[in-house]
């Protein structure tokens, strides 16, 4: 139970990484919100915690901010604290027009942004604002071993690396800034991991090739409950002395 008593919002909770934190960190005690933009979704995956009845599901938007403020009132009304916030809800933008650079369309850079790094900031504001007068609490990020080391063609998508390299440097300068006030920040940089997101990289003959050479430590895909032990270790009391830390879980992928 090394979570018990910790209220935690979980964002992406609907599905893939998100919603693997969500078990594990209610398996460890820990009173849940599953924040998702698809509340059907959000909703299955609490049925399925361990402790379903400590488990809420909420509709939330995390690129709309208004949305982000609102939700983040309503848990601190209603639990009178919240000690972390786990951001996880994001995604690829190549549906958009991310892609190498020179042909990155506009929109795609900006919605890409939106998604993984607006998004962060929107939460990590407002669920700080709630966090600084309890002077404690603890943030973990979801970036990718791709906002750390450039991707080749596999893995071309400038917006999507901006935005996790940018999350990095965001929650960085929260832990700098906020360790005097007893609040951590620390980022998970994953690799390939398999989720509804990859499937594209799942499914892709060439990438499965790889997988001996990117992520030699099983020359296969992680599991998100590989994410979740990180980001459970990262959310508990085990990691007081942790912050500003950047964990690769990535199977080897950045080791060389
Ligand atoms: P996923 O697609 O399985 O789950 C993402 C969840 O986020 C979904 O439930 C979706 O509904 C939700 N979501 C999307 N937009 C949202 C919004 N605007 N507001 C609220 N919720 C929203 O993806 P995943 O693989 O679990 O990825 C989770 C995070 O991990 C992402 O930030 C992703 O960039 C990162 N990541 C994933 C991998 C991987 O290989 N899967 C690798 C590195 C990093």
């Amino acid at each position: 139970m090394q979570l018990k008593d910790k209220v935690a919002i979980i964002t992406g909770a609907g599905s893939g990484i998100g919603a693997a934190i969500a078990r594990q960190f209610s398996q460890e005690g820990a009173t849940v919100v599953l924040w998702d933009i698809d509340l059907n979704a959000a909703e299955e995956i609490r049925q399925t915690c361990s402790f379903p009845l400590t488990a809420v599901p909420m509709q939330v938007d995390v690129t709309r901010p208004d949305q982000v403020e609102e939700a983040t009132l309503r848990v601190v009304h209603q639990f009178q604290h919240l000690d972390v916030l786990v951001n996880v809800a994001g995604g690829s933008g190549r549906r958009w027009g991310d892609g190498p650079v020179d042909s990155c369309s506009l929109e795609g850079w900006h919605k890409t942004l939106d998604l993984n790094l607006n998004s962060v900031f929107y939460c990590c504001k407002f669920a700080i604002q709630a966090m600084l007068p309890q002077r404690k609490g603890a943030v973990v990020v979801i970036s990718s071993v791709l906002g750390l080391v450039g991707g080749d063609e596999d893995f071309a998508t400038h917006a999507y690396a901006a935005s996790k390299g940018a999350a990095i440097s965001l929650t960085r300068s929260i832990a700098a800034y906020y360790a005097p006030h007893g609040i951590r920040a620390n980022v998970i940089c994953p690799g390939l991991i398999a989720t509804p997101m990859s499937q594209r990289a799942q499914q892709n003959q060439n990438i499965r090739s790889r997988l001996a050479d990117l992520q030699p430590l099983t020359a296969d895909f992680g599991q998100p409950e590989d994410v979740a032990g990180a980001a459970v270790f990262l959310a508990s009391d085990a990691a007081r002395f942790v912050t500003g830390a950047v964990l690769t879980v990535d199977g080897g992928w950045t080791a060389r």
